[in-house]
């Protein structure tokens, strides 16, 4: 017999009462019963955005909703600045480019943040950017940024707006999507909200309402002004949405909004602490000088291969993590606790963690890293 643990930052772990919305009999998303659906859940996760703004739900994967991010905002020609650290937030460059928009980019290395003085300086130098596109929390290096900051900036400026992919960020690190002038936040099902993959999110502020007027790019599916005259006049989708995940999503915001968005930030950073506290016990040392509470990298001490311990995570103790991207493949490894978590998720990764490197030859004192992260994870 195997049981399995899924401690990657996305998928997640989905709660069973969420599975069990998701397996209800199928509702047609042409009926008065599934408007009322779409337009609850569309209200109920404005708290987990902390914003008054329309919440679009898109059927893809979070990418889609960063497409349509870029091909609703921008007109070909446009320029836009991207801040890139890592995997995704190179994603949101890739996209522009593929629809012939000039991107500005602020690369800063794998693992740093980038401080606030740096965006506003290429913003005064550039006074054409009508977009910054900045990630809360990227994944492949797990760091948080700034978005505060950047969006006090942006504020003051009224032709750019501030576009954020929050898609491993939402319900795990801090972000005010109205107080910080986030002016689209976009998010995903698989993550923080303990759903399967297969939803996206977009919260669209007034600003970016004039923006999304103006913007002249080819949009079809992933069109925002269709899909919030569908939602506004009808409770409905432009096309058929996925409508179990729906149903799935209308339990995961009930059990998050019954713990409060504000307690399940706090879980998620006893959580965090707990795991940083338990990698520094072992003497082994973080990527990040930023990190994040939905995941935690890891660098892989020397002398150990990375893929290695990686696969001794899983084959010997059935857990699931995930390993370094690109440049860092082998060379991290990365612990989410994110989305439906709680102490002994964070216990089971590291004790697997303390287990698989003495598995490997490497020396730690067993124990310690589990003693440091109880320390923590006792103070709820
Ligand atoms: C997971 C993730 C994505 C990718 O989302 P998909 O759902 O795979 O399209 C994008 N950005 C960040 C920061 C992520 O963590």
């Amino acid at each position: 017999m195997r049981k399995e643990y899924l401690l990657t930052p996305g998928p997640t772990p989905v709660p069973d009462s969420v599975k069990s919305a998701e397996a209800r009999p199928i509702v047609h998303h042409r009926t008065k019963e599934h408007a009322e659906l779409l337009r609850r859940v569309s209200e109920n996760i404005k708290p987990i955005f902390k914003t008054k703004n329309i919440v679009l739900t898109l059927t893809s994967s979070g990418t889609g909703a960063m497409q349509g991010a870029v091909s609703n905002t921008l007109s070909k020609g446009d320029t836009a600045l991207v801040i890139r650290g890592g995997k995704f937030s190179e994603r949101w460059a890739e996209i522009c480019e593929a629809y012939g928009v000039n991107v500005i980019p602020i690369d800063i290395e794998w693992g740093t943040s980038c401080a606030p003085e740096v965006v506003k300086k290429k913003l005064d130098e550039n006074s054409n950017i009508k977009v910054v596109f900045g990630t809360l929390c990227e994944t492949s290096t797990g760091t948080v940024f700034p978005i505060k900051e950047y969006g006090e900036i942006i504020k003051e400026k009224e032709n750019t707006i501030l576009v954020v992919d929050a898609i491993s960020g939402l319900g795990a690190c801090d972000i005010e999507v109205d107080k910080w002038n986030v002016d689209i936040c976009v998010s995903a099902s698989q993550k923080g909200l303990m759903l399967p993959p297969g939803l996206a999110f977009a919260s669209i502020s007034d600003k970016a309402w004039k923006f999304i007027d103006n913007s002249t790019l080819p949009k079809y599916y992933f069109d925002f002004k269709k899909a919030r005259k569908s939602l506004e006049t009808k409770g409905q989708t432009p096309y058929t949405p996925a409508v179990s995940l729906i149903v799935a999503l209308d339990e995961s915001l009930n059990m998050l909004n019954a713990e409060g968005i504000d307690n399940v930030l706090k879980r998620h950073r006893r959580l965090a602490d707990a795991t940083r506290s338990a990698v520094k016990a072992l003497g082994l040392e973080l990527l990040s000088n930023s990190p994040a509470n939905a995941v935690t990298a890891i660098k892989v001490p020397e002398g150990i291969d990375g893929i290695e311990l990686k696969n001794t995570f899983d084959k010997k103790y059935g857990i699931k993590i995930a390993g370094g991207q690109a440049h860092l493949k082998g060379k991290i490894i990365r612990i989410a606790h994110l989305g439906y978590m709680e102490t002994f998720d964070v216990i089971a990764g590291i004790s697997a963690l303390e287990m698989s490197l003495l598995d490997l030859g490497y020396k730690i004192e067993t124990g310690a890293g589990v003693r440091a992260a109880e320390e923590i994870l006792r103070n709820i």
